[in-house]
């Protein structure tokens, strides 16, 4: 069945209120959507930008049913949503990516054995029940390894390093959930990251990959175009695509992949939407990703991913407000960077409260120029 088009004038639907939501919001205002935004938090970060706030449980079914009346169409932002609420809403409006999309990517060892079955490249992997069942893993796949809890987890919670054998229980007490996914240690040269958009008539685009890196398990810096050979680029743009079209997704997949010395590439994680790695295309691309994922979820054709100019992405975590508010002015003195905020009122240390985007003539001075910027912020905060 074709999606009916979903035009200008009528009303998305947003599941989840995080920063996420907030910029898919602020890209479907600037075409004049309308917007309604469901999170169980008030004055959240895309509650702030929507038209209508809707403040309940993420399983209050009847919440859920009004809110589905109230739109178009709906989307998400957020993968936590109980499978019974999205059924709730797919009974009454179209939900992009569909609820069987989302079941898959929110869980590690349904997302592994979808990539398994289709022949996606992947880290060694044993799917982990107990802390006998880990110590039997750890055996199989040597250390160090990680074990990461198979659901719920995110920006590096419920993961845990396991260095050396002998160390199982304890692991598995840290990682806190009953089914969790035991990887071996991957000895990437670098990490990237490609953003593909699927339209239902089957087209499909995908972003330029971009290089990220990690501190703590949560992104901090994104460069794009990625140091990558031009090769390596076109494979990870084809298996992207082809990812994409395997889950038959229609809206985003962000698509998170290890770069071995080789070249060889390999899938760590799929998210079914915007990703914190495709925040630069708000500034530096013809199309940003939150329009892309509105235009695929709308039935409306792609637009251009073109990157109008190399860029680069640092994640301002609460951390920074350590000392105070950061000061802005002294960032913002570099006229090539842009400051995101999402509107959040408590810094806690880890979480993402915005980002700063800079643009230059490589992708490497892009990088030095955020950087400093981000220096700039606070002095203590200089890595
Ligand atoms: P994830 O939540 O799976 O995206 O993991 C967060 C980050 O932890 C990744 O981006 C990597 O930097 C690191 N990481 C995760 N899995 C592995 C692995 N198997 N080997 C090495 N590093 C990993």
């Amino acid at each position: 069945m074709t999606a009916p088009v979903i035009l200008p004038g009528q009303t998305l639907g947003i599941l989840g209120g995080g920063q996420l939501g907030r910029m898919f919001a602020i890209a479907a205002r600037r075409m004049g959507y309308r917007v309604h935004s469901f999170d169980p938090t008030g004055d959240c970060p895309a509650g702030q930008v929507a038209d209508v706030e809707v403040i309940a449980a993420y399983d209050d079914l009847q919440a859920a049913r009004r809110f589905a009346d109230g739109v178009d169409v709906v989307t998400f932002e957020f993968e936590n949503i109980p499978s019974e609420t999205l059924a709730v809403i797919a009974q009454t409006r179209p939900v992009h990516p569909s609820p069987e999309v989302l079941h898959i990517c929110r869980h590690r060892l349904r997302e592994k054995e979808f990539l398994i079955r289709h022949g996606f490249p992947v880290a060694p992997n044993k799917a982990v029940r107990g802390a006998e069942d880990l110590t039997r893993a750890v055996a199989t796949l040597g250390t160090p390894a990680i074990l990461k809890t198979a659901d719920f987890g995110y920006d590096g919670k419920g993961q845990v390093l396991i260095e050396q054998a002998g160390r199982e229980a304890e692991a598995w007490r840290a990682m806190g959930r009953p089914v969790g996914v035991l990887e071996a240690f991957v000895p990437f040269a670098k990490e990237i990251s490609v953003i593909c958009a699927r339209a239902d008539s089957g087209q499909t685009l995908c972003f330029p990959p971009a290089e990220n890196v990690h501190q703590r398990h949560i992104l901090d810096v994104t460069t794009v175009p990625a140091d990558i050979s031009a090769e390596t680029a076109r494979r990870a743009v084809e298996l992207a695509t082809a990812v994409a079209e395997a889950l038959g997704v229609v809206g985003l997949l962000a698509v998170e992949m290890f770069v071995l010395a080789s070249g060889e590439l390999l899938v760590n994680e799929l998210a079914p939407r915007p990703h914190n790695s495709g925040h630069f295309s708000f500034d530096a691309c013809v199309t940003s990703q939150f329009e892309q994922q509105l235009r695929a979820v709308c039935g409306l054709p792609l637009g251009d991913v073109t990157l109008l100019r190399p860029a680069a992405m640092a994640n301002l975590l609460g951390d920074l407000w350590a000392d105070g508010a950061p000061d802005w002015a002294a960032a913002l003195a570099h006229p090539e960077v842009k400051l995101h905020l999402y509107g959040k009122h408590t810094p806690l240390p880890g979480r993402k409260m915005g980002h700063l985007t800079a643009m230059a003539d490589t992708a490497a001075k892009a990088k030095d120029l955020v950087l400093r910027a981000r220096a700039t912020l606070n002095r203590r905060s200089i890595r």
